[in-house]
């Protein structure tokens, strides 16, 4: 099923030129940008966008990171696109990352884990229209 789903390089990706080796995993995995901007999240922004984690312990760093520097935003679009850019991803932990995903071979730590995505068609949806009004997505 064509699906759409939300990527984002996060403010250590984009600060370690990142962006330009991210974009090519997913262009060479097939996976099409439909939309993409650099933008910078203010803490309010980026509290509204883990609102799902509010109350998690890691909930202020992880908003502070990512409101810390600019990041890249993209709406990809695919067949299963939501479960094959989370396995291009790796695990949230880059230590228990597979081999050859965006997280194992450059994320630092386990909140500099320079890549977002959409974990379902839900919240996939929801994340796209947080950053991208419809006049933003090529059709
Ligand atoms: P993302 O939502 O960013 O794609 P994910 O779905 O793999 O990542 P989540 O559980 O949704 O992981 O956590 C959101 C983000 O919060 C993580 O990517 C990471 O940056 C940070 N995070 C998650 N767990 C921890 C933790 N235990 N300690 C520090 N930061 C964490
Ligand atoms: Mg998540």
């Amino acid at each position: 099923m064509k699906e759409r789903t939300l990527s984002i390089i996060k403010p250590d990706g984009v600060s370690r030129n990142l962006i330009g080796a991210v974009v090519k995993r997913l262009e060479e995995a097939g996976l099409n940008i439909m939309a993409m901007k650099m933008i910078r999240m203010t803490k309010e922004q980026a509290k509204g966008f883990y609102k799902v984690h509010e109350g998690k312990p890691f909930y202020e760093s992880v908003t502070d990171f990512m409101s810390s520097g600019p990041c890249v935003v993209m709406a990809l679009e695919g067949e299963d696109v939501i479960k094959r850019y989370r396995k291009l991803m790796g695990a949230t932990n880059y230590k228990e990352a597979e081999e050859g995903t965006i997280r194992r071979d450059f994320a630092t730590d386990i909140e500099k884990n320079v890549v977002h995505g959409s974990d379902s068609e839900e919240n996939a949806r929801s994340e796209i229209n947080y950053f991208f009004n419809a006049l933003e997505i090529a059709k």
